[in-house]
């Protein structure tokens, strides 16, 4: 097992998931298994209890692990299926050394961060690197690492410690250091200022470890005297200074990377041959292209209780752009604030109002993402009731399928006041309910997580189409609250059809609505199993109806 660790400096958010991902690439690339970790300093157990408006949004996983969203750049980049042991956290890491202490693990002993915690950080990657995740069973051949945060930080000193000792539990030749940093230019003659770079690999210099390669984030490609001060300062050969300029999309990065020696310097690190064909990087390329040469653009209103934050709608945001992607037009995503559709109280101002109305009356298609709790509810269900009386193609998601179903009770049924009990405890028509899957006293850990099956209950519906023709479809699930099984027939009669449900068949998993070009809901989330190369079926639909009715 080889492992590439990347870890950051000078400040976060500088793509290091993004250089983590493409490095995986790259060396999937040669044919190898490639798997991938993702190192969390933070004390929480898991992203499952943190704001999506904080720390961007809760990636779910098959197992049901609620993840950092990195996990999810690995499993689109690199196509495979993580577990939410891939995941480290410092949470975790201290709940296993304190469970194993209760146990009398130490007994005798006092339990320290090292060599303790250390050793069970380097057990732990040890342990889930070796586990399949393309789908064939196989051990993989090369673990990516990444340590979030930035080297210096106090949480991630354990960790840094950790990885310092693991290249001589599993061998200096198994393991690349790879260090992310900036490149800022100041300045009216543009200087490309390399000394925060020299202090962070000081710092990492410092907890003994000594970068592989370096990977400078900048505006625009590092010029050769940066790079060559760069090698000079920092103790790495001047052709191991990678520049990760700014790019058209995202595709661009392993791309940029191998042009620069990526590979060729990784094959030679690890003692791998790089003579064989590697059509992955072909794919890549015309991806790419494809990408960079899309025609037209397709406009889709996406209704949101904040917006702006592209963190927290990560993976719907993906998944749009696959899907656009793949019909060759280009992604243009108009976010419209919930609250200001609402026609009083609500609303920020009038114009804000005004604007929210002209911004989805512009728009092709109408998309309402998951989320919880009551803001926003009002004006997310009148978009739904927009989208639906005025033929515009609808993609409810989780709770936007909800409020679709909260909505259509309400103004086709008549049934005043329906609504979620999550909203509502107390109306008059509970349309969706609290239908936990474990305990019905306890919140927590009652919510239905990860990979579950859906049953089509026939072949005619717009779901069997999108779906390939499949019957059975198995997608990742967030929620807790469900459409009452009690009100299905009446839903079903005035046209809203529940054309997916679980295979007891009381849980309605996908709604469709008859005599509507596209208006389509589903309980479960299917952004997060979406990829560049097989857009997420759903996603795919709504972008499909929305080029049809932009062209109509
Ligand atoms: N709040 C809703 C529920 O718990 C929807 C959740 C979601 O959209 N992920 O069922």
């Amino acid at each position: 097992m080889r492992y590439v660790i990347v870890s950051g400096g000078v400040l976060s958010g500088l793509g290091k998931g993004v250089t983590a991902s493409s490095l995986g690439v790259l060396l999937k690339s040669l044919g190898l298994r490639v798997t991938a970790i993702k190192i969390d300093p933070y004390l929480n157990t898991d992203a499952g209890t943190m704001s999506p408006f904080e720390h961007g949004e809760v990636f779910v996983l098959d197992d049901g692990g609620e993840v950092d969203l990195d996990l999810g750049n690995y499993e689109r980049f690199l196509d495979i299926t993580l577990t939410r042991d891939n995941n480290l956290t410092t949470g975790k890491v201290y709940a296993n050394v304190i469970e194993g202490e209760r146990r009398g693990d130490y007994l005798g002993k006092t339990v320290q961060v090292i060599p303790h915690i250390t050793n069970e950080i380097q057990e732990w990657i040890e342990r889930v690197a070796k586990i399949p995740v393309d789908g064939n069973g196989a051990e993989p051949d090369v673990c990516v690492v990444e340590l979030g945060g930035t080297v210096g930080d106090i949480e991630s000193a354990p960790f840094v410690e950790a990885l310092r000792q693991f290249q001589f539990r599993v061998g200096r030749e198994n393991v690349c250091f790879v260090h992310v940093s900036l490149v800022p230019v100041l300045g009216v003659v543009g200087e490309q200022k390399t000394k925060p770079t020299q202090h962070t690999v000081k710092e990492l210099r410092g907890a003994g470890i000594t970068a592989d390669f370096l990977v400078c984030r900048s505006e625009k490609p590092l010029e050769d005297a940066t790079k060559e001060k760069l090698a000079l300062f920092c103790h790495v050969a001047k052709d191991h200074v990678f520049s990760s300029y700014d790019v058209p999309n995202l595709y661009h990065v392993p791309l940029m990377l191998e042009a620069q020696g990526a590979t060729r310097l990784l094959c030679e690190k690890f003692g791998l041959d790089m003579s064989r064909e590697r059509p992955l990087m072909d794919q890549w390329r015309e991806m790419t292209e494809r990408v960079d040469s899309l025609e037209g653009e397709v406009n889709i209103a996406m209704v949101g209780k904040y917006t702006g934050l592209e963190d927290s709608y990560h993976s719907v945001i993906k998944a749009l752009n696959h899907s656009a992607f793949s019909l060759g037009v280009q992604m243009r995503i108009t976010w419209v604030k919930a609250g200001n559709l609402e026609p009083d109280a609500e609303h920020d101002s009038p114009e804000e109002h005004a604007k929210a109305w002209a911004d989805l009356k512009a728009a092709d298609g109408v998309l309402v993402p998951g989320g919880f709790g009551i803001r926003g509810i009002e004006g997310k269900a009148i978009a739904a009731q927009y989208a639906r009386e005025n033929k515009i193609p609808y993609l409810g998601v989780c709770l936007g399928m909800q409020v679709a179903v909260i909505e259509f009770a309400r103004n086709v049924l008549g049934m005043e006041g329906a609504n979620s009990t999550e909203f509502d405890e107390k109306t008059a028509h509970p349309v969706v309910i609290f239908m936990p899957e474990g305990s019905t006293t306890h919140m927590g850990a009652t919510m239905r997580l990860g990979s579950r099956t859906t049953l089509l209950q026939n072949s005619g519906c717009t779901a069997h189409r999108l779906y390939g023709g499949a019957m059975e479809i198995d997608e990742r699930h967030r929620h807790r609250y469900e459409v009452n099984p009690d009100m299905i027939e009446a839903l079903e009669e005035a046209g809203l059809k529940f054309v997916g449900r679980d295979p007891e068949g009381q849980r309605m998993e996908i709604m469709e609505l008859d005599g509507h070009p596209f208006y389509f809901g589903t309980q479960y989330h299917p952004e997060f199993k979406s990829r560049p190369n097989r857009p997420s079926p759903p996603f795919l639909g709504l972008v499909q109806a929305a080029v049809e009715h932009m062209n109509a």
